[in-house]
């Protein structure tokens, strides 16, 4: 018979185990999937895009009903998950039902961070993590509410960009002195600056959120510095933190995360973790590619064969409101390390290789990025590049004009 295994969480981590194990340990396992968001799986990267104008919302599943279906998966959405039993294999859920698990996985993903600011329950303040909060800011933007956008990175970056072509006024308040200073050195923050505010999108840096002033609902943001922004909306894009919530109250063991070790497991026997609530080595990480590759590992640790996950190297290679952005490794460039850099502002242009001890270490790309999947390689493969060295700069080998 099969043996019941548990997902919690119907988001891109459990959907991505669920295709591995469909084709390593098929028939081995008797699936089911709980999920608290009342939809399908779904392409959460893809939200950018549906609050852009870009793609339906419904047009970014993941999976088909029939594709979970075919594969014998009991799927429970708009259910969540209240409580594990470690020692008696159970979980409850909402409606008080019972579910009997002899292997369980947490795919819970993160939570939003709202700033603690006075202020931050006024109506108008929300965050953009799943598809509700992508139909909120739709709405949002066709009324062309003024709208404040807490936070510089990635997240806050593609809320500002798809509300402003929306037709929403924006404004992108930012705490440090340059955006996305977690993947891009000042040069090529200061570029994406000036590429992102020609979009019609004014930005604040050094601007610190000290309060949201408004009676009932949201009508100004204030500044530490005593700026002033007249809103009728706020978006908090400040953050995630996983969600362990669950995970804690199991006493399964949690620092950040959920701790798992190379196999995906946690302090329990059984119980394993993945995606943005699971913590690896110290390291919690908020992006896809690491949700996958830690996917393939624990379904092949599922159907019994050797697996282990080393960690992710990983690349930001994206794009952010509207211009191709990519860093990885060292993109700042440690002592010691020298860099190749190329610029051409007026093109919306910046490229910078880091070689440290002959070996590529780090890479930022603005606006052309179609060779950053060949540094990412390079970076991660550690060989030496003295071979390659003058024209790595053009990307890889193109053909010679005769
Ligand atoms: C707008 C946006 C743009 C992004 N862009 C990029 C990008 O360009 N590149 C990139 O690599 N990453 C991007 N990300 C991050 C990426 O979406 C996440 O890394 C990825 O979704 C993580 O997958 P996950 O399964 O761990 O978590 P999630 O996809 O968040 O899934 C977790 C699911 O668990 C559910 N859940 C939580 N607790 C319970 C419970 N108790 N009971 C039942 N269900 C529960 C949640 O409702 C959720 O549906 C973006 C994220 C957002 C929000």
């Amino acid at each position: 018979m099969s043996e019941p295994l548990v997902i919690v969480g119907n988001g891109m981590a459990a959907a991505r185990l669920v295709e591995e194990l469909s084709k390593t340990a098929l028939g081995r396992y008797a699936i089911a999937v709980i999920g608290e968001e009342p939809r399908l799986a779904y392409n959460r990267v893809l939200l950018s895009s549906v609050l852009a104008g870009e793609v339906g919302s419904h047009e970014i599943e993941l999976k088909a009903a029939s594709w979970w279906r075919e594969r014998g998966v009991t799927l429970k959405y708009g259910t969540r998950v209240t409580e594990i039993d470690v020692g008696r294999r159970e979980l409850k859920i909402e409606n008080d039902e019972s579910i009997a698990f002899s292997k369980l996985v947490l795919a819970t993903g993160s939570l939003p961070i709202r700033l603690n600011v006075p202020g931050v329950e006024l109506a108008g303040v929300h965050t953009f993590r799943d598809s509700r909060d992508a139909d909120i800011l739709l709405a949002l933007a066709a009324q062309k509410k003024r709208v404040v956008v807490v936070g510089g990175g990635l997240l806050g970056l593609e809320a500002a960009y798809g509300l402003a072509r929306a037709g929403a006024p924006v404004t992108l308040v930012h705490l440090m002195d340059r955006l996305m200073e977690r993947q891009l050195d000042p040069p090529a923050a200061a570029l994406l600056k000036s590429l992102v505010e020609r979009k019609g999108i004014e930005v604040l840096l050094n601007a610190n959120t000290a309060r949201i002033d408004g009676d009932g609902k949201v009508e100004a943001v204030e500044l530490a510095d005593g700026r002033r922004i007249a809103a009728e909306a706020v978006i908090f894009a400040a953050g995630i933190r996983p969600n362990i919530a669950l995970a804690k109250e199991g006493g399964l063991a949690v620092n950040r995360g959920i701790v798992i070790d190379d196999q995906m497991q946690s302090s329990a026997p059984d119980i394993f973790a993945l995606g943005e609530c699971a913590e690896h080595r110290g390291t919690c990480y908020g992006l896809v590619e690491p949700a996958h590759e830690q996917a393939r590992v624990l379904a092949r640790h599922l159907a019994g064969a050797t697996a282990s996950y080393q960690g992710s190297v990983v690349a930001t290679n994206l794009k952010v409101s509207g211009v191709s952005v990519f860093s990885a490794g060292d993109y700042i460039g440690a002592d010691g390390s020298e860099a190749i850099v190329l610029k051409d502002f007026r093109r919306g242009i910046y490229k910078k290789l880091v070689i440290a001890e002959g070996r590529l270490t780090g890479a930022v790309l603005i606006g052309d990025t179609q060779d950053a999947l060949w540094y990412r390689d390079l970076i991660r493969a550690r060989e030496q590049i003295a071979p390659i060295r003058t024209e790595m700069m053009f990307g890889r080998a193109r053909p010679k004009a005769a």
